[in-house]
Parts: C-alpha cells; sequence; structure tokens
C-alpha cells in the first residue's frame, strides 16, 4: 500500500470556551521535532464556533498552519460532530501523524476518529520518535526497509514496562498524550498563523446529543497540572482530616494540595487531585512528596519535577532515590514545623 500522499503532522488543538488548553501548545511543540524528522511541517487543527481568532497562539509553538473549522455545531464540545469535522480534516489533508491531549475531549475524540479513519491509535503516550519499524532484537521489520514511522511509547502493565507501538499499515499515525509530559518549546512572540478554514456539512446524523444546558463544576483551585509548588500526601497522611497540615502549608508556600492514588482510593481526596500513571501528569517547580512511598506508578507522574523534597519516616522509601532533598521523620511533626518557619521566614 502505497501512502506517499500523506504528509505533514497535525495536531488538535482543543479549545473550550475559546480557550485553547496548554496540551494543545504542548503537542504542537512536540510536533516540530517530529516534524523536523520527517521534512515536513506541523499543522493545528481549530475545531469550534467563532475560534479563527486563537490561530495565532498556535502558531507561537510552533504550528506552520492552522485548519480551522469554525461552526456554530461545534461550540461545545459532543461526539458527533467534533468526530465528523475531524474526520473531514484527515480525508482532504490527509495528515502522516494525528496527535490528541489525553484529556477528557481527546480520549473520547481520538478513538471514534480513528474508527472513523480505519487507522490505529495508541493511547496515553510519553514518548513520541520518529524512527525505524524494528523488531524486537533490534532489526527493521522486512518490507520496511528505508521508512520512517512515528514511534509511541506508553507505560504498559501498571508501569513495570514501556511499550513502543508502531502502526505501519495505516494512516495517519495518531496518538494521545497526557497533559504535562510534553514540553512546551520557547514561545516565538509574534508568530502569525497560515490560517485556511475548511467547510464542512453537518448534517442531522451528526449531532445526535443536543448539549440543553452546561453547568460548570465551581473550582477556587488551580489544577494541579498546572500548578507551581504542589503539597502532595500519600498514605502516611493516616486520614482525610490530616491532610488539614498538608492545606496548612500549601497556603503558606503559595502551592496546591495533591494526592497518591492511596489517598482517593481511601476516600480521603477527590481523584482530580491525584497524581499518577492513573491520575495526573504533573511537572511543578516544587514537588513535596509527603508520607508517600514513591511507587513507580506516582513517579510516573511526577518524576519530572524541578525539585522534589521528600518526608517520610522510612529511610528506605522509593521517594527517596528520586527526590532532590528528603527528610526522614514523621510528617505529623516535620509539616507543622515547616510551615511555621515559611511563615516566619
Ligand atoms: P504507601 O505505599 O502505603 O506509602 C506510605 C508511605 O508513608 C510509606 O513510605 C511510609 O513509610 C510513609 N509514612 C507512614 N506514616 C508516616 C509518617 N507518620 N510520617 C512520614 N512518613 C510516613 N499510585 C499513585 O499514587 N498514582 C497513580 O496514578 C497510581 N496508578 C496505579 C496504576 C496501577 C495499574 C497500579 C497497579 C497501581 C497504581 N498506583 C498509583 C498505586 C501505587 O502502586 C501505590 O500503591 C501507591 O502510589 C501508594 O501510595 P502511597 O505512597 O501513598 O502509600
Amino acid at each position: 500500500m502505497s501512502f506517499e500522499e500523506y504528509k505533514g503532522v497535525f495536531v488538535f488543538a482543543q479549545q473550550v470556551d475559546g480557550v485553547i488548553n496548554n496540551v494543545a501548545f504542548e503537542l504542537t511543540s512536540e510536533a516540530t521535532k517530529l516534524a523536523a524528522a520527517l521534512n515536513t511541517e506541523v499543522t493545528a487543527v481549530l475545531l469550534g464556533s467563532d475560534v479563527k481568532g486563537l490561530a495565532d497562539e498556535l502558531a507561537v509553538y510552533g504550528a506552520d498552519r492552522v485548519v480551522v473549522v469554525d461552526d456554530p455545531a461545534l461550540k461545545t464540545y459532543t461526539t458527533e460532530p467534533y468526530a465528523h469535522a475531524m474526520d473531514e480534516v484527515i480525508k482532504n489533508y490527509k495528515p502522516d501523524i494525528v496527535l490528541y491531549g489525553a484529556t477528557a475531549i481527546g480520549r473520547d475524540l481520538a478513538p471514534r476518529v480513528s474508527a472513523r479513519v480505519s487507522t490505529g491509535l495508541t493511547a496515553d503516550c510519553t514518548i513520541l520518535e520518529i524512527a525505524e519499524y524494528k523488531n524486537a532484537l533490534g532489526n527493521v521489520n522486512k518490507g520496511y526497509e528505508g521508512q520512517l514511522f512515528l514511534n509511541a511509547t506508553r507505560p504498559a502493565f501498571g508501569g513495570n514496562l514501556m511499550a513502543t507501538i508502531v502502526c505501519p499499515n495505516n494512516k495517519p499515525q495518531m496518538a494521545t498524550v497526557r497533559p504535562g509530559v510534553m514540553q512546551k518549546i520557547e514561545p516565538k512572540t509574534g508568530a502569525k498563523a497560515n490560517v485556511e478554514e475548511l467547510k464542512v456539512e453537518f448534517a442531522k446524523n451528526n449531532k445526535y446529543v443536543e448539549v440543553l444546558e452546561v453547568v460548570k463544576a465551581v473550582k477556587d483551585k488551580v489544577d494541579i497540572s498546572e500548578a507551581n509548588i504542589l503539597v502532595s500526601g500519600g498514605r502516611g497522611v493516616g486520614s482525610a482530616e490530616n491532610f488539614k497540615l498538608l492545606e496548612d502549608l500549601a497556603d503558606a508556600i503559595g502551592g496546591q494540595v495533591s494526592a497518591s492514588r492511596a489517598c482517593v482510593d481511601a476516600g480521603w481526596v477527590p481523584k482530580d487531585i491525584q497524581v499518577g500513571q492513573t491520575g495526573k501528569t504533573v511537572r511543578p517547580n516544587v514537588y513535596f512528596a509527603i508520607g508517600i512511598s514513591g511507587a513507580i506508578q506516582h513517579a510516573a507522574g511526577m518524576e519530572e519535577s524541578d525539585i522534589i523534597i521528600a518526608i517520610n519516616k522510612d529511610e528506605s522509601a522509593p521517594i527517596f532515590s528520586i527526590a532532590d532533598y528528603g527528610v526522614v521523620g514523621d510528617l505529623n511533626k516535620i509539616v507543622p514545623l515547616l510551615t511555621d518557619a515559611i511563615k516566619n521566614a
């Protein structure tokens, strides 16, 4: 099968209420590296209603071109119209690679699109590379010599091994990437996007669901994946009530509280502050790991933090092997002392 007409690295640029999700900028940034390896361009795909004005923001983070589908049918995200619009973009432009953020929207949209265009999808990738299609022995598979593919790597079997997945016989090659995993490039201030509008017709069967009302959760805190300082608690904190110690520290230092899965499973804290493989990937400037053992599934979500400070009563806890600073001792004593010291400083 010849795929020569499939060209370019495309990124689904998720926006909600006219605000582009940070993961879109992370992906256009990462796409610049993939595109350079393939000697091609980065295209962002912007779907929505009245969104054309956002295109330049994507150029600032590496998009050479922005394909816009602007239609009232795309005002609020629903699966059918968005999947239909992406399907049309792919059929018209024939991209080689399409990337999506592994957000709630990206995770809903990407599999639908992959089924429509009869291609594969590698979910929750942490590494993307352009390389040959090799077998387990490291040899290029027969019939694929001299060809380059998207090698998408993701944790498998509870994070105990990394699986590299290649989709050699279908185009486009598609992957979702979790927010916070890829790093943004230096912004190209003042960059202007080359915008192309694609007109898509929406029929009744592209709109099975009608959104009657959008009720937003009231949030007074920043999303943990956007926070600069995280004060993260584990099972060692002992109870929901004891998380007050961490909240006091977070307030004193201007941070946010997050947690390990053990605390979420125990019902002490909500799921949206869980860090790790099945929670969120975070990359704050400072990450306090308090009463957290440092299991591989937790580390997978926070080990890229700039500075990791661990407080744990067990000096052999694995968290100390990835921490920049460590305090061995009882968190119930250390955390209040630390909070007071910060308040007094
Ligand atoms: P523990 O491992 O029980 O560690 C508690 C720590 O607190 C210990 O090191 C102990 O020494 C210390 N401690 C206890 N009392 C005190 C005290 N008074 N003072 C100081 N230190 C104290 N986990 C995640 O966090 N995020 C994920 O996304 C995630 N995804 C998973 C996905 C899969 C498929 C699987 C199988 C597991 C996943 N896990 C995840 C669970 C993970 O394997 C661990 O079980 C979990 O991270 C442990 O949480 P913890 O470190 O809080 O608890």
